[in-house]
């Protein structure tokens, strides 16, 4: 292993065949690959270029700032962002031609008000069960008059519809449809087609071909990890994108009773050999994982022994021809024999998007 001691290693290739895949799957007319939080931890930029190189033609971001950043680094497609800072200014936004999601009265005004050069490109975000934000059912007459009003004042265009799905039950989600359709045969009462309607994440486009109106946006998918509870990257024909590895930084064998990092929550029942792994939950290995969590070495699995420390973690190697500097990853692609962010996320107590999103900066991004 020759690259930077911590490295998250990105196939770009994945991205965009994931992207490639779940694009056919949907069959929909767009698709928006959403590259927050800096790429779900791989890389903004360079997640964005691949998926557009896999056939998506739009980008989504939460915030302004995501969506600035990533226009700074030369990155022309479509984009969206949906959450915004309290005291957002919209005009820069605008001006660099991002559209705007809409949640509020408040900001439908804000952007019209923003005197930006180019006109202001909203998505209306409507509320349909998830209760975070999006305009609530009540205000949907009063928000939609006023956007028609500003439409044909010239101050901006509707150029979507969107809302977000719990993925609580098929119940919940019907239901939550219902709603979104609700709204749409509303916008149209009050003169408004949107050109994209968009409701459906990865799970929604997966699992739910009535929820993928005229943009899906992928987010999970695309770096190759499953949204489904039970259901593997490979089942839905996806690729994870990173392999989180570092090289062993040193072996040595200790005697029984030995106790093993902070708090001695493992000791050694006989002599036995370790190796120590520099990656720890600065880096976002979860700690939560400590005596559950298995790295591989030399093609076999090694279990973590005691606590997962800030920089370093230790795994027992037994009689396993592991030596200092050795490829230790953390997880990949499972097809390659490593495990999974999933079996992570299991053994953390948490999803897959927390592991690869909270990989840390300390650990340099790699493509190839
Ligand atoms: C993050 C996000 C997505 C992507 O969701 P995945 O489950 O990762 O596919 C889509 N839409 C909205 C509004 C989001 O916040």
């Amino acid at each position: 292993m020759t690259g930077p001691l911590r490295e998250a290693a990105v196939d770009l290739g994945a991205i965009s065949g994931n992207v490639a895949r779940l694009r056919s799957l949907a069959g929909t007319p767009h698709a928006m690959a959403v590259v927050k939080a800096d790429g779900y931890g791989h890389g903004a930029a360079a997640a964005a270029r691949a998926a557009l190189d896999g056939g998506a033609d739009w980008l989504g971001l939460a915030d302004l700032a995501e969506a600035l950043a990533l226009r700074s680094d030369g990155v022309r497609a479509p984009m969206l962002a949906w959450l915004h800072d309290p005291r957002a200014e919209f005009r820069a936004a605008i001006d660099a031609g991002i559209d705007i999601g809409v949640s509020t009265l408040d900001q439908l005004d804000a952007v019209a008000a923003a005197d930006a050069e180019a006109l202001p490109h909203v998505h209306l975000k409507v509320e349909t069960g998830l209760s975070r934000n999006g305009l609530a059912p009540e205000e949907w007459p009063a928000a939609f008059e006023r956007a028609a009003l500003l439409e044909r004042a010239g101050l901006l265009r509707v150029r979507g519809v969107m809302s977000h799905l719990s993925n609580a039950s098929e119940d919940d989600d019907a239901t939550a449809l219902a709603a979104f359709r609700r709204a749409l045969h509303l916008l149209e009462e009050h003169g408004i087609t949107p050109e994209l309607r968009h409701l459906a994440a990865t799970a929604g486009t997966v699992q739910r071909p009535d929820a993928r109106f005229d943009l899906v946006r992928l987010g999970i998918g695309v770096y190759g990890l499953s949204p489904l509870a039970g259901v593997t990257s490979a089942e839905l024909g996806l690729t994870p994108a990173m392999t989180l590895r570092t090289r062993v930084a040193a072996v040595r064998t200790v005697p029984a009773g030995a106790g093993v990092s902070y708090d001695y929550t493992w000791r050694a029942p006989e002599a036995t050999r370790l190796a120590l792994v520099p990656l720890g939950y600065a880096d976002g290995v979860p700690r939560a994982a400590s005596g559950l969590a298995e790295v591989e070495i030399g093609g076999r699995r090694h279990p973590v022994r005691g606590r997962i420390a800030m920089d370093q973690l230790v795994v027992e190697v037994g009689d396993a021809p592991v030596a200092v500097g050795d490829q230790a990853v953390l997880f990949g692609d499972p097809a390659a024999g490593h495990p999974s962010a999933d079996e992570w996320a299991e053994w953390a107590g948490t999803i897959n998007y927390e592991i690869v999103t909270r990989i840390g900066p300390r650990v340099e991004r790699t493509y190839a």
